[in-house]
């Protein structure tokens, strides 16, 4: 059902089946360096409730599209993998958002702990009940995306609150156990001074934030909104210089220890 144009929860139960050992995918990257530490093996789950305007994969947003795969087939080609891992890279899951499949990614992120690989969950923070609490506990690193401080700006770049967002980084930090932070900047919606500084003053505190990435919006997806039909209402907004990526670093190294680009 689509209700203001976007998902509403019924339409995303089937992602959730708590029996099901298949994982709804979009694609797998076999040596990502760009999501997560070291070398790693990245998979993009399909489905995402977010209507992000510079979505470079609006080609996962779909919950009913993709393909599904073994848990255990991917477990498989991640222990071939793994040798390319070294010390400190491992699996990601990324998307699409992956707290929609929660209950089969609990079981995928222990199969790969059995066989002793590191576990990063690039989320939107989309949702928090029992479930994604309990695959929380299971990621070695969260990467929880910001996308935007201020709700009413939250709203106008994905179509959603940023609530829940805030509550997935509380439940992490009361965990003890490792986030990074990931800010997509782009010009005139998302680089706004006073809610940089809102952002980094809420934040300041939180003792399990390793790390900061702004990543700079870039219209590299701008030919599957084409493809697919959709309107791209960022056609408008040139990517950031180089001196806009380090005035806001600079408001972000007020607040954080590590900030990077990447
Ligand atoms: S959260 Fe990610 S996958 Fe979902 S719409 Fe936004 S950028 Fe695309």
């Amino acid at each position: 059902m689509i209700k203001d144009g976007l998902l509403v929860p019924q339409d995303v139960k089937h992602l959730n089946a708590e029996a099901s050992q298949e994982l709804r995918i979009h694609s797998i990257e076999s040596f990502g360096t760009h999501d997560g530490p070291g070398i790693r093996m990245v998979v993009f789950v399909q489905g995402c409730q977010f209507r992000c305007l510079y979505c470079a994969n609006p080609d996962t947003m779909d919950v009913k599209g993709g393909h599904f795969v073994e848990i255990e087939e991917l477990v498989n080609r991640a222990v071939k993998q793994k040798p390319y891992f070294r010390k400190n890279g491992g699996v990601t899951v990324s998307g699409g958002e992956p707290l929609l499949q929660r209950s089969v990614l609990k079981k995928f992120f222990n199969r790969l702990h059995e066989e002793d690989i590191h576990t990063v969950l690039d989320s939107n923070g989309r949702l928090i009940d029992q479930q994604a609490k309990e695959l929380l506990d299971v990621t070695d690193l969260l990467m929880l995306d910001v996308k935007h401080f201020n709700n009413a700006w939250h709203k106008k770049l994905t179509g959603l609150s940023n609530t829940n967002t805030f509550k997935v980084a509380e439940y992490r930090e009361s965990t003890g156990k490792p986030m990074w932070l990931r800010y997509v900047l782009v010009p005139g919606w998302s680089d706004q001074e006073e809610h940089l500084h809102e952002l980094g003053k809420y934040f300041k505190d939180y003792r399990h934030i390793e790390r900061l990435e702004i990543l700079p919006y870039h219209r590299l997806g701008v030919h599957k909104w084409e493809a697919l039909g959709m309107e791209y209402k960022l056609k408008n907004v040139a990517p950031p210089d180089a001196q806009k990526l380090e005035d806001v670093a600079l408001i972000f190294k007020n607040y954080f220890k590590d900030v990077r680009v990447n």
